[in-house]
């Protein structure tokens, strides 16, 4: 039985909330900071439909937010969707890194949120197993989306998801 998404999000939750008490001191996320919440975030099928279950009375007689940042956010630049963000929304803020080949070599790249990158340890120095490594959770949420799509997997931008875009 693959895991629905309430167990991907709990799990991503698991690994954030880890991160979080290790770099709680360099992390300026909080409630009304916004800057990662930009315009034209899109969502595969399956995170969309968790978010059209949950919030059908919004989608359907909300308004979006003004073009310029993402469509959820309120007038006090709080996510009005929180506990059903999508998987993206989860990570941010955190020190990232991913793998990627260049010319044959393995090569680490890493980063973080301008507004977190003061802290007692350069990003660079921080150990791999205390970044979030990008590849695994987008694995599973592009194998569960594959699940619910049958290989037909597409994508919606949050924004559409509103009756009044
Ligand atoms: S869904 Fe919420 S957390 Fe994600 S970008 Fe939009 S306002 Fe921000």
């Amino acid at each position: 039985m693959p895991e629905n998404i309430e167990q991907f999000y709990r799990s991503v939750d698991e690994r954030v909330s880890e991160l979080e008490s290790r770099h709680g001191e360099r992390l300026n996320c909080r409630k009304g900071c916004s800057s990662c919440c930009v315009d034209g975030i899109t969502v595969f099928e399956f995170e969309a439909e968790n978010i059209r279950s949950k919030h059908a009375e919004l989608l359907k007689n909300g308004s979006p937010h003004p073009e310029g940042a993402c469509a959820f956010l309120d007038s006090e630049g709080a996510c009005r969707i929180y506990e059903d963000r999508p998987y993206v929304c989860r990570t941010q803020g955190l020190p990232l890194r991913w793998l990627d080949e260049l010319e044959g070599r393995t090569v680490e790249y890493r980063d973080i949120c301008p507004l977190n990158e003061e802290g007692d340890e350069p990003l660079e120095s921080i150990g791999p197993e205390d970044c979030l490594t990008l590849g695994e959770f987008e694995g599973r949420l592009a194998h569960l989306e594959n699940i619910r799509s049958d290989g037909r997997s597409r994508r919606i931008s949050l924004r559409d998801l509103f009756s009044n875009s």
